[in-house]
């Protein structure tokens, strides 16, 4: 779209950091530590409908006090990536599902939806303007957070009537490091994230603050994450508190809970699930129960298990403890299968291997 009239208005105004200090920012960013120059705002008003976008200076935004998003967390959000290409280029990954996961997350939380054009258009224009942020080393990437709040100020308790999308950026290093190291994870069976009914399946900033204590109590156990089971038999696997889950057996299928509005609908879940098939694995979208995992990994049926989403792409599982359960898998390796889920999708993602989805989305 370059060349066309935006409906972010950029402000050539904004400063730019310094190219000393981007490029030392660059070489270590880290996971969301260092943001980029710029960010994208448009505002809702009910008179007005969606207006005022503008890429402008990242700065602290001035919101009331009593705004809706700070009383009654009525904020959603996404998490997406701008990838460096070979040819210098950069492009972002499945985009459409980022906003319409954004769009059902603003339903269930009474939140005006932003369309899907204009939510595009956004991290489009933000990318482009701060393109200069990507990072090129192996693994690394534009970490993008597009969020969508509720900006009038009331007490009652009611959807809100203004509201703000926002989109930052910050480059980031591949979450747990450039090894595939694998993860030990906390199986949280007191702590709870998703009710059926509840907010599981959106992305909204209540559910995180929620899974805080159990990623607490899982560092506290010596742990890298924790992992939920279902609210009401506390004997389902559902998933981490940012990631899906999925389980290899040696007979060659992938099994991963099934989404039932208890768990996040994850675009790099759906992804490997397509790979999967395309490689001829046998895909199964089926609860599996804590008991059973531990079983099947003490007996070999399990072979391999792996965590999934943006920002972490694939992480093996290695280790899993609890309070009643303490098992290893596949003697601490990432397995095959894991691998080649995680290589077959990180090298479309990063335009090395052919597109035959499209999902490659090149800015
Ligand atoms: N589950 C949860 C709870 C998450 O926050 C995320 C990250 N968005 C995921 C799964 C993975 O989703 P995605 O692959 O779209 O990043």
């Amino acid at each position: 779209m370059d060349g066309e009239a935006s409906v972010f208005v950029q402000d050539a105004a904004a400063p730019r950091r310094p190219e000393a200090e981007r490029q030392a920012a660059l070489r270590d960013p880290g996971f969301g530590r260092v943001f980029t120059d710029h960010m994208a705002t448009l505002r809702y008003t009910p008179d007005r409908g969606w207006h005022d976008g503008r890429i402008e200076a990242a700065a602290p935004l001035s919101l009331h006090p009593a705004a809706m998003a700070l009383q009654y967390a009525q904020l959603v959000f996404e998490g997406m990536k701008a990838y460096g290409l070979p040819d210098g280029g950069a492009a972002l990954f499945r985009p459409a599902e980022n906003a319409r996961r954004m769009q059902r997350s603003a339903a269930r939380m009474g939140i005006e939806p932003v369309p899907e054009a204009l939510f595009l258009e956004g991290v489009r224009s933000l990318v482009r303007a701060d393109r200069d942020w990507i990072p090129r080393q192996e693994g690394a990437s534009l970490y993008l957070r597009p969020f969508l709040m509720g900006t009038d100020p009331s007490f009652a308790v009611r959807p809100g009537r203004d509201y703000m999308f926002c989109v930052i950026a910050s480059p980031a290093a591949p979450i747990f490091g450039s090894t595939t190291k694998p993860l030990t994870l906390w199986i949280s069976d007191t702590l709870t994230r998703a009710a059926p009914g509840g907010t599981g399946a959106a992305k909204c900033a209540g559910s995180y603050g929620a899974s805080l204590q159990a990623v607490a109590e899982a560092g506290r156990e010596g742990c890298d994450q924790a992992i939920f089971l279902d609210a009401v038999e506390r004997r389902w696997i559902e998933e981490l508190g940012g990631m899906n889950i999925m389980f290899v057996f040696a007979d060659g299928s992938l099994r991963t809970p099934p989404l039932g509005g208890t768990i996040l609908p994850g675009v790099t879940r759906d992804s490997l699930l397509i790979l999967a098939r395309d490689m001829g694995l046998t895909v199964r979208e089926e609860p599996y129960a804590i008991d059973q995992w531990q079983e099947d990994a003490r007996s070999g049926r399990l072979t391999e298990a792996f965590a999934c989403g943006t920002a972490a792409v694939v992480a093996p599982v290695g280790q899993v403890r609890g309070r009643r359960h303490e098992f290893a898998i596949g003697g601490g390796q990432a397995g095959q299968v894991t691998e080649r889920l995680r290589t077959a999708l990180i090298e479309i993602q990063r335009g090395r291997a052919p597109d035959p989805h499209g999902w490659v989305d090149r800015l």
